[in-house]
């Protein structure tokens, strides 16, 4: 166990286990840990996610049920009853405003100890009007204040006790509070010092003091973020550390104007941003991301076609087989004139295929090789390889760069996809990386004709199918949940798929593709259905990813209000891929305004990109794109719709700051060299 320095002699730390607070013992630590608190500074920057109205009212003036705060003499010691086994009331009476009022508190009989008649105190709870009693929830002894902060708690740890211990460390630790945010910007911003801002977040006297706190704090945490995302930029992009891939220009337009479209001008000029990245002696790390169907395959053959010509090798990783393949015809198509030698590699692949395949990475013989994540994981071992294209993964990267990294190559790295962040997100969600953006469609693409219609029509919808599978097309069918759930009731797949084998089958064949199935079920009713032997295929939200079987020209969607805008655009994007006139139904019955809103959205506009801003308007970055997820951070205070000046204004001060040379000596930036652990002193603050 550590040792008690809060008080003592020794060095007392900022970073100090909340351990060596008084009365915090082995369970409390636990508890505290339970919520992410494993310092005294993680327990300061706990901060409240709300504030309590205790604006003290006269009891004439409470409302049955509503919560208040009375303020009174206590009139008698509490009495404690057991009213069944483990079920106890603790029952007493205090005095306010002349009016005599019974407390209960239910199943907190150590309470007991804090009421003594003849006290004054103050209880916060729910009233009673028809009793004119109070329901107990906790007491807050004697309060000074018109609000009280509320933390979020646990089972294992109660607000009066995080109050306390937050109360505790304001008093021993406030001054080891370090001030992260330069005194200039300080001024620049009008910003409160850091120490003040976290007590006025705790405790503030009025509600300047919690408006103060909140910008100093949100500026601070948006600029920290900021600082560290450009710095790991910059010391990526160090010269040196990548490899330079030297390509033959002539080579790759003699590709480029093989094919048998022209490239859209997004296309040309993404490539350029890439070829440029391969050029240099820097580790590229770039994201390509471009709405669905905007072309972002020629981009990578392109890629992959230069990395060739300069004697490097290719890897592509797609997140399923079923789209590993994909790649592996249309690259082997784009290639077929060329002596460039493609490999596909996943789960399937024949132990002695498989064999081979490895034999000629490390040999070199093979020029690139697709399959599954797998690839660069096993026992796979390149002879030279120069570039790594991940498609469709949403786990950017940090996992996969820390991979190639111990095998000691540091190829150029290019991510994409097809989820469209807004310009207001990606500087903070990719800050570390490059973007290049497809913004155009290549010409002469039909948009898919998108309907929103309500439950009570959807046999018209089946109808439409109908007329769909006759034609010889194919039809998705997209039903969120696969299990029964009473509490929602939703169409659950299973169910869909069952009404649809009866309205069709046996003259068609209906498929079920859910994500309880093995990978090697899904795979196999995936090329079923590209094959046409299924020509209805019902699925949950697992064949979302990319997957193309032009022949398929109509999506319908069950419950669709309970879809992120993106990922309705991402299902509709399944659709519209032949020539064929393609269509998108939405069945849903929103609740709200804003669902309803949410639908026309979808009917009316088809850019991914403009959807996603619109659905960030509407939800919030959390919600639309799941924060762990994507990669964009969480935050405490800050949020990155709410806050974007404060954003833009950290960015541009973070950038400034980074481009001075003091910044790397002068003793003002020390805790922030610290913070970034390029300090002499190490610390490890952050990961
Ligand atoms: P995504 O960005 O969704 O991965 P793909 O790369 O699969 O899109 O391209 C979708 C379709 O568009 C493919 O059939 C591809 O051959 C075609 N395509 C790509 N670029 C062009 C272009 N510049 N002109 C016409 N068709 C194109
Ligand atoms: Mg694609």
């Amino acid at each position: 166990m550590e040792k008690k320095t809060a008080t003592g002699l020794t060095n007392k730390s900022i970073y100090d286990p909340v351990s060596v607070l008084p009365k915090v013992g082995p369970k409390r630590v636990e508890a505290l840990n339970g919520l992410g608190i494993e310092t005294v500074l993680d327990l300061l920057t706990h901060y409240p996610f709300r504030y309590e109205d205790l604006g003290v009212k006269k009891i004439e003036e409470i409302e049955d049920k509503e919560k208040v705060v009375l303020s009174g003499t206590v009139l008698s010691d509490p009495v404690i009853n057991h009213f069944a086994p483990r079920k106890n009331r603790l029952s007493f009476r205090i005095v306010s405003d002349n009016v005599v009022v019974p407390v209960t508190f239910f199943n907190q009989p150590y309470l007991k100890e804090k009421v003594q008649a003849g006290e004054e105190t103050s209880i916060f709870g729910k009233w009673d009007g028809i009793r004119k009693s109070l329901n107990g929830i906790r007491i807050i002894g004697y309060s000074t204040q018109d609000y009280e902060s509320v933390y979020h708690t646990s089972k294992h740890i109660k607000q009066g006790t995080i109050v306390r211990l937050i109360k505790e460390a304001l008093k021993e630790y406030a001054d080891l509070i370090p001030e992260y945010v330069p005194s200039y910007l300080k001024k620049r911003y009008q910003l409160v010092s850091h120490k003040e801002a976290v007590r006025m977040i705790h405790f503030p006297e009025t509600e300047e003091e919690s408006r103060q706190a909140e910008r100093e704090i949100i500026f601070e945490e948006l600029f920290l973020y900021q600082l560290k995302i450009q710095w790991l930029r910059k010391k990526n992009r160090k010269p040196g550390e990548g490899i330079l891939v030297d390509y033959d220009v002539n080579r790759l337009r003699t590709f480029l104007s093989g094919l048998p479209f022209e490239l859209t001008g997004a296309q040309k000029r993404v490539i350029n941003e890439i070829c440029r990245d391969l050029k240099q002696p820097i580790q590229m790390h770039r994201l390509l991301q471009g709405d669905v169907g905007s072309g972002k395959t020629i981009v990578a053959a392109a890629a992959i076609v230069a990395a060739w010509t300069a004697g490097w090798q290719s890897a592509l990783m797609a997140p399923t087989e079923i789209l590993a393949e994909q790649h592996m015809e249309s690259l082997s198509e784009l290639f077929s004139d060329m002596d460039l030698r493609v490999a596909l590699l996943t789960g399937s692949t024949k132990t002695a295929e498989r064999r081979d395949i490895l034999a000629g990475l490390q040999s070199g013989e093979i020029d690139a090789i697709i399959g599954t994540h797998a690839l660069i994981q096993d026992d796979v071992e390149f002879h030279r390889l120069g570039l790594v294209i991940t498609d469709e993964q949403h786990r950017f990267g940090v996992n996969q760069r820390k991979i190639l990294r111990e095998k000691g190559a540091t190829p150029d790295v290019l991510f994409m996809t097809a989820t469209p962040i807004p310009r207001t997100l990606a500087i903070s969600a990719f800050g570390e990386m490059d973007v290049s953006t497809l913004d155009e469609m290549p010409a002469g693409r039909k948009p898919v004709k998108t309907y929103w219609v309500r439950h009570k029509h959807a046999e018209r919808i089946e109808k439409f199918a109908r007329d769909h599978v006759r034609e010889g097309s194919q039809v998705y069918i997209i039903s969120p949940l696969i299990e029964e759930s009473e509490t929602l009731d939703l169409k659950t797949a299973t169910e869909t798929y069952a009404h649809y084998q009866h309205l069709f089958e046996p003259e068609y064949k209906v498929g079920l593709l859910h994500g309880k199935m093995s990978a090697q079920e899904k795979e196999d009713i995936m090329h079923a259905f590209k094959q046409n032997e299924i020509q209805i295929l019902v699925s949950t939200t697992v064949i979302e990813v990319g997957v193309n079987v032009p022949n398929a020209s109509l999506m319908v969607v069950y419950d669709a209000d309970r879809f992120g805008l993106a990922q309705l655009h991402q299902l509709r994007g399944r659709v519209g891929r032949g020539h064929k006139e393609s269509y998108c139904v939405l069945i849903a019955d929103p609740k709200g305004e804003t669902g309803a809103q949410r639908m026309k959205l979808m009917t009316q506009i088809n850019d991914g990109f403009l959807l996603s801003e619109k659905d960030l308007e509407m939800r919030g970055p959390g919600d639309v794109f799941g924060n762990k997820q994507s990669g964009i951070p969480e935050f405490k205070r800050a949020d990155l719709v709410e806050d974007f000046n404060a954003l833009e204004a950290a960015r541009s001060e973070a950038q400034q700051l980074l481009s001075q040379d003091e910044f790397l000596t002068h003793p003002q930036f020390e805790e922030l060299r610290h913070y970034l652990g390029i300090s002499r002193k190490k610390r490890n603050v952050f990961d």
